[in-house]
């Protein structure tokens, strides 16, 4: 064997004469498993089944070299990357059982927790208490090795360990878990710790996605018991780009997709895969359908700032409309997602945290949340009002700057959340008022609204009609298999992500010209048809029309945006904004109803004066509003005294108000 090692070595001798004239800045040998294997496979198979062995004639052999004559003892480490695909090589975390004990495997994860760089013994020296000789003691284990005895005195004695003199080496812990992609429809991503030394400390950042080789190891239990917990030793590691190439697309599987992207019906089939067994919401489905294809990546603006290719959607509207459902449904069948809950009572996080945690022993862990992990697929943001504030502040960065930034406790960091939010939340006070703008009615800031694509209100439709066409579906669903049929998916969810995979890999659009004008048109019509200068359309609009353009050229495999894509992305938008900002009584777009609060309509100061009477009724003991003071307030606002008595007498008669005694309001509910 070692003759063989030595041997390889030398036919390596470019890259060690490299590696030496950057020595200390560089200690590592990285050589090619698949190589050595093709060269010696009896050593090569030796050191898949016990590495530790291998590994230390290698890096025994290297240092006895003589390759760097400058410096006294180097010390070069011998690292080994490329470990063939198979599955006795190449293990997922899940499958990482007890017969991997003591073996070297090659493994692909997402980095989900990093410890900081803490400083660990590798060669500690101890002072015997009896006779001050001195003792060294290598370590290899995570547990300080004292000496057993004395050799100068003889003695079996208590040892002083001698930290300051003792050969340290940074090491630091990290976890990975399973790739998003690779997990099929919402199944739990496992997790593993990674222990790292030397030089592969501080190389890879959470959200990193990476493979590595490694040895499996085991760690005892902290109080005393049988069960060990499963870590590896990391070897070497590297960050991979790839993201969803990883999926397997067969030969066949590609032709079936490119047959699909020529049908007629491609994109009613799509749409019609999404959440099938949810009634209506057909403009919901498109957008999410969509979404999952994405814009382009990689646009520049002149000025070098990056235009994010990530569609977000927002769902906002009355419980029980099927928004949980919908975003479960998406979790299941996008190429790469995450479901959470703005709560974060799953536990994950949602952006990033820096905590004292378990891993490395309760040194401070930099954690990736889900949009970390989800970056290049969705995050299904469940309950997105009642995130913390912490969340909130960083989802801000996030959605336009595609980054996450930590700054806490000396750890700055920060993190790429190339993610799509496909984001669901209640209404503030449990139910939607059509006379409030959206933004009142729900706990996300305006600044936060704005950054989202489309939004959605769905509101609880309280037409007969259309609860029993859902009672019907909902009825189909759960009875005959034969009625089942009618809500199959059009397209199986398997080729679905696969074809979702196939067209972000492949597929680029670019816009035509005439598609550019056509989208040039609309916004400039949108600027024309929006109220009192304040226009329903801002230059975050535009973009989003284009990236909503690109991604239906994506859903045909074309990689250029023709107008028909133009135009399906003008119906969402026209859509979107005709729920939420067309303003019956003007006949106007107010994008106002949407993000700010400036009253310019009777609906405008119906919520002025609902507000000033909530107001008024929340600081008084009584819980009544008095007139005198909502004439003062309202009046305050520009309200004339007959516009206030009008909308007074207006709420009364619609019940949500009533005067027990003259000039004093209170609430129904
Ligand atoms: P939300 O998150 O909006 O409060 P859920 O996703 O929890 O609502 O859904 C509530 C229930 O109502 C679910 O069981 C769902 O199946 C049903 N439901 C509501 N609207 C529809 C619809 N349009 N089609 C099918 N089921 C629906
Ligand atoms: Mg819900």
């Amino acid at each position: 064997m070692a003759g063989n090692i030595e041997s390889f070595l030398k036919s390596k001798k470019e890259d060690i004469d490299k590696l030496a004239s950057k020595y200390p800045l560089k200690k590592s040998l990285i050589l090619d498993f698949q190589e050595f294997w093709s060269y010696d496979k009896e050593t090569a198979e030796k050191l898949r089944v016990s590495p530790e062995e291998v590994l230390v004639e290698f890096e025994d052999t290297l240092n006895n070299m003589g390759v760097l004559t400058s410096v006294e003892k180097p010390k070069f480490f011998v690292r080994f990357r490329n470990m063939p695909k198979d599955p006795g090589y190449t293990v997922m975390v899940r499958h990482i059982n007890a017969e991997h004990i003591g073996k070297f495997i090659s493994v692909e994860g997402v980095v989900n927790r990093k410890s900081e760089i803490l400083p660990k013994v590798n060669n500690a020296l101890f002072v015997c208490n009896k006779c001050d000789g001195r003792e060294w003691v290598k370590q290899d284990k995570k547990f300080l090795k004292e000496p057993g005895f004395c050799r100068q005195c003889g003695r079996q004695s208590e040892f002083r360990f001698m930290p300051e003199e003792s050969e340290w080496i940074d090491v630091q812990e990290l976890e990975i878990q399973e790739p998003l992609e690779l997990l099929k429809g919402g199944e739990q991503a496992r997790t593993i710790k990674l222990w790292c030394e030397n030089d592969i400390t501080d190389v890879v950042s959470p959200g990193d996605k990476i493979i590595l080789t490694g040895i499996v190891r085991l760690q005892p239990p902290k109080v005393k018991g049988s069960v060990f917990y499963k870590f590896l030793e990391v070897n070497h590691l590297e960050g991979v780009e790839r993201e969803f190439e990883d999926i397997e697309i067969t030969p066949e599987e590609e032709s079936e997709i490119i047959n699909l992207s020529k049908d007629s019906k491609l994109y009613d089939k799509i749409v019609g895969s999404i959440a099938p067994s949810i009634y209506g919401y057909n403009e919901v489905k498109e957008a999410i359908a969509l979404q999952m294809f994405g814009g382009r990546p990689g646009k520049v603006l002149p000025d070098g700032t990056a235009v994010r290719p990530d569609i977000h959607l927002l769902l906002i509207g009355d419980p029980g409309v099927a928004k949980s459902r919908m975003l479960q449904f998406v979790n299941q069948i996008a190429p790469k997602s995450i479901y959470v809950t703005g709560k974060g009572t799953t536990g994950a996080g949602l952006t990033a945290t820096a905590e004292k945690s378990e891993l490395a022993e309760g040194a401070w862990t930099l954690k990736a949340g889900a949009l970390v992990l989800a970056g290049g697929g969705i995050a299904a943001i469940d309950e997105f009002d009642k995130m913390t504030e912490e969340d909130r502040s960083a989802m801000h960065e996030a959605m336009e700057q595609q980054t996450i930034s930590v700054a806490k406790a000396g750890i700055i960091a920060r993190f790429k959340a190339n993610t799509s939010i496909l984001a669901a939340s209640n209404p503030k006070f449990s139910r939607f008022d059509n006379y409030k703008p959206l933004a009142e009615q729900f706990d996300i800031p305006p600044t936060l609204i704005s950054r989202f694509d489309l939004i959605f209100p769905l509101r609880d439709i309280l037409d007969s009609e259309a609860d029993r066409a859902i009672e019907k579906h909902m009825l189909k669903m759960h009875k005959s298999v034969s009625d089942m049929k009618e809500i199959e998916p059009k397209v199986s969810p398997d080729i679905l992500r696969k074809y979702i995979a196939y067209a972000r890999i492949h597929v680029k659009p670019v816009l035509t010209e005439d598609a550019a004008d056509k989208i040039e048109n609309f916004y400039v019509s949108l600027r024309a048809r929006s109220s009192g200068g304040t226009a329903a359309s801002t230059p975050r609009q535009l973009e989003a029309l284009v990236r909503l353009s690109e991604a239906s050229a994506k859903m045909r495999l074309s990689n250029t945006v023709s107008v028909v894509d133009v135009e399906r992305a003008v119906k969402l938008t026209e859509f979107v904004l005709m729920e939420i900002a067309y303003d019956k009584t003007t006949g106007q777009l107010d994008i106002d109803r949407v993000i700010t609060s400036y009253p310019s309509s009777t609906r405008a100061r119906i919520r002025v004066i609902e507000d000033i009477l909530r107001n008024l009724v929340g600081s008084s003991d009584s819980k009544t509003a008095v007139i005198d003071d909502v004439l003062e307030q309202a009046g305050a606002q520009g309200i004339s005294k007959s516009d206030i008595d009008q909308v007074l007498n207006d709420l009364k008669n619609k019940g949500v108000i009533y005067e027990p005694r003259h000039g004093r309001f209170m609430f129904t509910e």
